[in-house]
């Protein structure tokens, strides 16, 4: 077994976009005590890694420097963050939101810079968060690569990994993001598997499993039953994510 996790923001709002910060922190306490390792990216799509996570957070939430950076400190384990790089030090009011979508405040650059201290990596969720499927090849490749050259000059190293915003992508969005980056995630609501595109690779969201009493059982048999039975409803958040 091995998946990537998608979390948003870490706080006790109960929005769609919410993961309760106590929650977080057993569900990181139990992994860290069970035989599943919190790995990076790289380390988890190799054919050899097994029993193991990634934990990505999307678009850059003030609340992952406040409620979960100081957990992952603690544990000393690794995550990803995909940063929508236009909206460091304002909202996530971009121009393609719904308007129903919750409000959050997204981190400074001095916070942003403080997860990186922490062992955080800085990936990109392009510039605006787009619906990519709508844009021409060549802003679509401004998106990406104003994102790169924002995240290298404020952190030194240009991102490796991309998550598509809203998981929206076609044939020729994933065909130039596959060619720029190592890996990019989606919104489909699986375990990683040997079959998975590294273009198109699939990830669990964390939204599904907040209810849960315990993790330490998750990462087993039964995730896949689970999965399938969550799928209907992951379309329904979309949307705002
Ligand atoms: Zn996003």
């Amino acid at each position: 077994m091995k998946a990537i996790l998608t979390f948003h923001s870490i706080d006790d709002s109960g929005s769609v976009l919410s993961f309760p910060v106590r929650k977080f922190a057993q569900l990181i306490t139990e992994v860290v005590e069970s035989k599943t390792r919190i790995c990076t990216l790289d380390q988890i799509v190799r054919p050899e890694t097994d029993n193991a996570i990634a934990i990505t957070f999307d678009d850059g939430m003030e609340s992952v420097f406040k409620n979960a950076l100081p957990v992952l400190k603690a544990a000393g384990v690794p995550a990803h963050l995909y940063l929508t790089t236009a909206c460091v030090g304002g909202n996530n009011r971009w121009p393609t939101q719904p308007s129903a979508a919750p409000e959050f405040e997204m981190m400074s650059q001095a916070q942003l810079e403080h997860c990186v201290e922490g062992g955080m990596l800085i990936e990109n969720h392009t510039a605006t968060h787009p619906d990519m499927r709508a844009l021409s090849p060549g802003e679509v490749r401004d998106e990406c690569l104003q994102a790169d050259r924002w995240i290298d000059a404020a952190f030194g190293r240009k991102p490796k990994h991309f998550a598509y915003p809203y998981g929206y992508y076609n044939a020729e969005v994933a065909a130039f993001v596959g060619s720029h980056y190592e890996t990019a995630v989606t919104t489909k609501l699986k375990m990683l598997s040997s079959q998975d595109s590294m273009a198109e690779l699939p990830r669990l969201d964390t939204y599904y499993l907040q209810k849960r009493g315990s993790y330490r059982s998750f990462f087993s048999f039964q995730a896949n039953t689970y999965l399938k039975l969550r799928n209907g409803l992951r379309i329904i958040r979309q949307m705002v994510s």
